[in-house]
């Protein structure tokens, strides 16, 4: 079990000495995004929102062609709120937690509505729209408007600990680096946006999880976990438990004339509002699906031996391929299932599990 430092001891630190050696580091090694704006440009608050809705628990590389991608779709914001949402998921299919598009195009939205298209600069205003809280309405207070907010993600999170060689284990230290984190922003005249992103570049290429690159860092002098040698090891975490597992039926369902059977899925819940091929429910134990499948009462027993996993955020998924044909006269409610052309499957945009599980059915392969 890693120690738990019960103190509530700050240690102290000369911010202005901190934040100038960050901002001169950053300044020859910040990283180029596309949602970034070039050197003394002003950034434009539609790229900051959309790039850091995206990157909530979405990495960098996987978020830039998504990025790309909706800003040639929908240049501006008024673009975007135009857009329907059918074609905000679709757009989004693959990237995972279908929530953070419903809600990106509710916020579009309300900022072409109630805001004539400028986004809000303080973050207690940006954190009352959809899909913004906490961190994400500080990244984009502090990055799109220079506002002094206080922004703490993973990479912070790690600089911080291993600074100031923080014992404490995440979770449990996370009011301990805010308060670091709110020291260092202090009194902080110029550039908060940049000193936000400089602390996370410098997470994200040298203070790096397993390897940090002590000798190439501008903190390296002062840093504590340097010093003691201990910085690998920081920051400590509580293990998590292993995640649940669950069982479901992916039906693959083809008609007379090639079509393949899709489902519009509920609003609410787990790819809530996308197009997918039918599934049944998740259950605990495998045996409970064959129980519970009644699907339009068809013949399964021809079924290929097609099994895929997948990983969601609270839990892990087998999912396990049924196929059968059905007349395409079959009544069936329009509304929830329509019949789609099998080859323009890929021009649909389907969750990444379907997509998995098409791959398979074709290529073998698992992507
Ligand atoms: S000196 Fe090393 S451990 Fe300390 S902040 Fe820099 S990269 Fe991280």
């Amino acid at each position: 079990m890693p120690p738990v430092d019960e103190s509530d001891k700050v240690l102290p630190v000369d911010t202005n000495i901190f934040r100038h050696d960050l901002l001169v580091w950053y300044d020859k090694n910040r990283r180029i995004l596309p949602w970034r704006a070039g050197r003394d440009k002003k950034p434009d608050p539609y790229h900051v929102w959309l790039s850091e809705i995206m990157l909530q628990q979405t990495i960098v590389v996987t978020v830039i062609p998504y990025f790309q991608k909706f800003v040639e779709k929908w240049a501006t914001v008024q673009d975007l709120a135009a857009a329907s949402q059918d074609d905000v998921l679709a757009a989004w299919a693959g990237l995972g937690y279908y929530a953070r598009a419903r809600n990106l195009h509710k916020c579009a939205g309300l900022i072409v509505t109630k805001y004539q298209g400028r986004f809000p600069e303080e973050q207690s205003v940006l954190k009352q729209l959809p899909g913004i809280g906490d961190y994400t309405s500080a990244a984009i207070a502090s990055i799109a408007f220079d506002k002094p907010a206080i922004v703490i993600d993973g990479n912070v999170e790690r600089v911080i600990s291993r600074y100031f060689s923080l014992v404490t284990p995440l979770p449990i230290s996370k009011p301990q680096i805010r308060k670091y984190a709110t020291l260092l922003s202090e009194g902080r005249a110029d550039r908060p946006g940049d000193c936000a992103q400089a602390m996370m570049d410098l997470g994200a290429t040298v203070c790096t999880p397993q390897a940090p690159k002590c000798n190439l860092c501008p903190l390296e002098e002062k840093c504590l976990s340097r010093c003691k040698g201990i910085q690998t090891d920081l920051p400590y975490k509580i293990k998590k438990g292993k995640k649940p597992q669950k069982y479901c039926f992916i039906y693959w369902i083809k008609n007379n004339k090639g079509q393949v059977l899709l489902e519009k899925r509920k609003e609410k819940g787990l790819f809530g509002g996308m197009m997918a091929l039918p599934c049944s429910g998740h259950f605990d134990e495998r045996e409970k699906i064959e129980q519970d499948e009644n699907f339009f009462m068809l013949d399964f027993s021809n079924s290929k031996p097609l099994i895929i996993n997948h990983s969601f955020t609270h839990f892990d998924l087998e999912a396990r391929g049924q196929f059968a044909a059905m007349d395409d006269d079959t009544e069936i409610d329009r509304a929830r299932f329509l019949w789609v052309e099998e080859a323009a499957l890929s021009n649909i945009g389907l969750p990444g599990l379907f997509k998995k599980f098409i791959n398979a059915l074709y290529h073998g392969t698992i992507i």
